[in-house]
């Protein structure tokens, strides 16, 4: 692996607590092996599941104000919602502190809690990665998502997009509406009939 990521990967280790690095490093690994899969540069996958949640761990109040000092745009529902706001905030961090320039990775990491319509296969593969990796156990369908992820990404991406809305809107949490329009756009692509 290259140094400058195993470089990366300690750092990151520094900024978040237990729990979320090795969520992190569940990421990385499985975004390692869905490159693997799909014939794309694993070290680069590798990189960016290492720092998709590289924000996650900055507290609420200071996540709004970093992104009032490095002048980040907050739509009306990532302004009451903090949580929404550590991929694009993560994106910047990413780009600004870890020196990453890959503008494909920060993508993946600025788009990691929504999705976003036409989404890169890297970005695919971190979305996707984050929803299966081996430590996660409350999702419906995780057995069959982890199957499908392996087989067709993109059949995968939309299980994971609607199984996501459907338990947002299950619990009355609040859903950016990038990830509605994420998910009309991958059904739209196959119709609804072929639905899995
Ligand atoms: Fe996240
Ligand atoms: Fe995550």
């Amino acid at each position: 692996m290259d140094e400058k990521i195993l470089t990366i990967k300690k750092k990151v280790k520094k900024a978040l607590d237990n729990y979320r690095y090795q969520h992190t490093l569940g990421v990385a690994y499985t975004a390692a092996s869905l490159a693997m899969r799909y014939g794309e540069d694993m070290e680069r996958l590798f990189l960016a599941g290492i720092l998709h949640d590289c924000a996650k761990n900055i507290d609420n109040e200071e996540k709004y104000e970093l992104c009032r000092k490095y002048k980040l745009d907050l739509s009306d529902i990532e302004k009451k919602a903090p949580f929404l706001i550590h991929g694009k905030l993560g994106a910047y961090i990413a780009e600004h502190e870890y020196g990453v320039k890959d503008k494909d990775i920060l993508n993946a990491v600025r788009y990691h809690t929504t999705g976003r319509p036409g989404m890169s296969i890297t970005e695919k593969i971190i979305y996707i990665a984050d929803y299966i990796e081996p430590h996660r156990h409350e999702a419906k369908r995780l057995k069959e998502i982890r199957m499908e992820a392996f087989t067709d990404i993109d059949s995968a991406l939309r299980m994971v997009l609607r199984d996501s809305l459907d338990f947002l809107k299950g619990k009355d949490r609040p859903v950016d509406p990038l990830t509605q329009e994420t998910y009309e756009f991958y059904v739209n692509q196959i119709g609804k009939a072929a639905l899995p």
